[in-house]
């Protein structure tokens, strides 16, 4: 018989928690009691103090991820130690969570590329999530808060900032002084992606279709900010070129602006597709472009840790609002209705 490989440590979600129950849209999350245990060897149990939500959460109360209800909700975390069953972590320390479910044991988790993983996932989606009382995970997905952020900005980046981060850097290989277009500029990434781009000395573009968030988005550092119909020409007019890198997740309804946006060798880089899962796309534009079409999807714990790092020389997350767990229906449904810019965070009462 072959052994265990790893030690599958399972996450769980306890206390008060929002539970995804029935796919009816926001109004399908609902706050349930769960008993709380001790964490195993190797797991770490964190009273959460602040955790955000994601589109994901969103389209998952919606039906539209094929998981299974019951499942608590929310990829992003933090909050203080509780219990620890490693001796990494103290009862007190404040800590927030890497967003990814691995095996932490396999060839690809050994060599630091998480997201290469047969078992990888993302919490909250295929594990339960952090909108809880007290969360259970492997004590290697636990990182020390950044001291510079609040709760509620500590549980505002995780996810979107660690993918935003992989598609800029690992992805798109992007240097200063660069020129990088954010499309759909209000979304929790994309507020990732301005800032990161800024953090590492882009220059930087947005769209939208809100007057609003394209203000926003110039205050936290794009250059200029355009109508997401058609702005390849403003962009165009703008930049001379086009920009050496797009940030693309909303897919087939802006991808092919992105793509007349992009200068020639430029990348257009994709965590997501809000808008539908098929595009059709201009192949000539393409080849001729000697474009490279680039998807990624979350990132590696390295990543994460580059993440902090840059946190701790000065990036920060932006919070859009905070709700209360009881409000986590009104929180879901300012996401359903794309009024937010930067991160809905459900703070947790102690
Ligand atoms: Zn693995």
């Amino acid at each position: 018989m072959t052994p265990p490989t790893g030690t599958e440590i399972a996450v769980l979600s306890q206390g008060r928690a929002a539970v995804y129950e029935e796919p009816l849209g926001p109004a399908g999350v609902r706050v349930r009691e769960r008993p709380k245990t001790e964490p195993v060897p190797g797991a770490v149990a964190i009273a959460i103090r602040a955790a955000s939500i994601n589109h994901l959460d969103l389209f998952m109360a919606h039906g539209a991820q094929r998981v299974a209800p019951p499942r608590v909700i929310g990829a992003d975390g933090a909050g203080v130690v509780h219990a620890s069953g490693d001796p990494a972590w103290q009862p007190g320390d404040e800590v927030v969570v890497y967003p990814v479910v691995c095996c932490w044991e396999c060839e690809w988790c050994r060599a630091g590329q998480n997201v290469r993983c047969a078992r990888f996932g993302v919490v909250g989606e295929h594990s339960d999530g952090t909108a809880c009382e007290l969360f259970h995970i492997d004590a290697r997905n636990v990182f020390r808060k950044p001291k510079s952020l609040s709760w509620s900005e500590a549980a505002a980046f995780p996810l979107t900032f660690l993918t935003a981060w992989r598609m800029l850097t690992t992805r798109g290989r992007l240097r200063a002084g660069e020129k990088v277009l954010v499309v759909g500029a209000g979304a929790g990434v994309a507020v990732a992606a301005v800032r990161i781009a800024r953090h590492l000395g882009a220059r930087v573009f947005a769209t939208s279709r809100s007057d609003m968030k394209r203000r926003r988005a110039t205050e936290i550092g794009a250059e200029a900010a355009f109508d997401s119909t058609e702005f390849s020409k403003a962009v165009r007019e703008k930049t001379g070129d086009g920009v050496d890198i797009v940030f693309e997740h909303v897919g087939p309804a802006t991808l092919n602006e992105s793509m007349r946006s992009v200068a020639s060798g430029g990348r257009v880089v994709i965590c997501g597709s809000t808008s539908g899962v098929k595009a059709e796309i201009m192949m000539p534009r393409l080849f001729w472009g000697q474009m490279d079409l680039l998807g990624s999807t979350m990132g590696n714990v390295g990543e994460f840790k580059a993440v902090l790092d840059a946190i701790d020389h000065g990036l920060k997350p932006v919070v859009d609002r905070v709700y209360p767990l009881s409000d986590v229906e009104a929180a879901l449904a300012r996401l359903d209705a794309a009024e937010q810019f930067g991160k809905v965070v459900l703070s947790i009462e102690e």
